[in-house]
Parts: structure tokens; sequence; C-alpha cells
């Protein structure tokens, strides 16, 4: 499957669950009111979308208490968080249409031409 797709299901599968609802209710009802500027809805899709970043960080916080406890492939498992922290971004990504499987391609690719390190210590 190829990651676009990947991103559709994973936003679909998190709309089905009821990860949207209130961000889709509250925006649409700010939008329609017109009680707020565009600068002002904008500031507050943007706080939506900074819960979801840090849901998707919280998942980064059980990989490394999953490693500490030395589960790397079981239920919990490090490699369980790392998945659901993509998930998080992929449904990020599919929800506000974030073309994320090209970003990383061109940002893999420039990777390649940068220095050792990106010319830090780690
Ligand atoms: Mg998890």
């Amino acid at each position: 499957m190829e990651l676009q797709e990947l991103i559709k299901e994973a936003h679909k599968t998190a709309v089905d669950k009821g990860f949207w609802d209130m961000e889709r209710r509250i925006m649409r009802r700010l939008k329609n009111k017109e009680v707020l500027v565009e600068e002002e809805i904008e500031f507050i899709q943007n706080a939506f979308i900074a819960q979801k970043i840090m849901c998707a960080v919280s998942e980064l916080g059980e990989a490394i208490e999953a490693l500490r406890k030395g589960n790397i492939n079981g239920k919990d498992g490090l490699v369980e968080e790392i998945a659901d922290n993509f998930i998080w971004l992929m449904d990020l990504a599919g929800g506000h249409n974030y073309n994320l499987a090209e970003k990383i391609k061109e940002k893999m690719e420039y990777n390649k031409t940068r220095t050792i390190r990106h010319g830090k210590n780690f």
C-alpha cells in the first residue's frame, strides 16, 4: 500500500471513530456565525492541529517507556507506539490534505545532500 493510501485510510478510520467530530463541529459553527475574523478562525484551527501533533508526541513518550521496559515488538511495545505516532501524523495529513508522501520523498532527497549529522553533534 502506498503511503498516500495509508494516509487516507488513517484519516478515514480517525473520522469514523469520532476523532474529528468536535473539531469539525466547532470549525463549521465558527465559520457560519461570522463572529470571528479569518485570522482568529485560523488561530483556533491551528490549536486543533497542535492538539493532534501533541497526541502524536505522546505516542513517542509511550515508545520510550516501552523501550525502558524492554518491550520492542509486544503489545504496547516500541514498534507499536512508533506506529501509533505515524498513524496520528497520517491522520493529521489526511485531514488537512497535506501531501505528506511527496514531502517525505522531497525531504529524504534533500537530506542526502546535507553534511554529516547535518552539521550537528547528533
Ligand atoms: Mg499508543
